[in-house]
């Protein structure tokens, strides 16, 4: 396919396209818009491409967001604690890059400590910040998993993401009840198959709440 959009005129820039201004963001949700069949003009549209403009800000935080710098600050007074850290039903709220719609589900994180551990809601904050990207659950599992190893440097990491793609269950094949399920393992996740069933199980349906849509 061969369109021509506003991002072709971009210049590029040594990190991508270069961020176009507020003015030219709400002018492309007015042309969005027009093209569903609507009138930007009428009363209940006038101010909606500025808050779709401010939606997309909320959405999409994660890329102001630096991953590696919220796993530099740990502490190392852990007792000779080296025991699974999990942290389970994180709730995700990311956009599929292909459509551009939500994805909704939860994550599990889990690792097992070298000599330091972080602050559990930096956990969470790692999460967040792959999220509130354009995104595949693929790549944001793998993203997670690869951070906290390459970061925190601990005996192993797992990474389990269950969501629901509203590419798939509002458009498509229109299938509401089906959630994707993303995994990686690293370290003694992969390697020792005891380590790995006992994060299973901690994080087993059944001791978890359903995954809402
Ligand atoms: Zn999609």
């Amino acid at each position: 396919m061969n369109v021509h959009t506003p991002a072709d005129k971009l210049a590029k820039t040594e990190s991508g396209p270069e961020k176009p201004s507020r003015a030219e963001a709400e002018a492309a949700i007015r042309t969005l818009l027009l093209w569903a069949g609507e009138d930007p003009e009428r009363e209940g549209l006038k101010d909606t491409p500025a808050r779709v403009a401010r939606a997309y800000e909320e959405f999409f935080k994660g890329y102001a967001e630096d991953p590696v710098a919220l796993l530099t600050r740990t502490f190392e007074e852990i007792e000779g604690y080296d025991e699974m850290v999990v942290l389970r039903d994180i709730r995700i709220e990311s956009h599929c890059e292909h459509h551009m719609v939500p994805i909704i589900g939860r994550a599990h994180v889990a690792y097992l400590p070298g000599t330091r551990v972080v602050g559990i809601s930096k956990l969470a904050r790692v999460v967040d910040a792959y999220a509130r990207r354009f995104q595949i659950q693929e790549k944001l599992t793998a993203q997670i998993a690869n951070t906290i190893q390459d970061v925190l440097q601990p005996r192993g990491v797992a990474v389990v993401i269950e969501a629901n793609h509203q590419c798939m269950s509002t458009r498509g094949v229109h299938k509401p009840g089906a959630s994707m399920v993303t995994s990686r393992m690293l370290g003694a996740f992969r390697d020792d198959p005891s380590t790995r069933k006992e994060f299973l199980a901690i994080i087993s349906p059944r001791n978890c709440g359903p995954v809402e849509a």
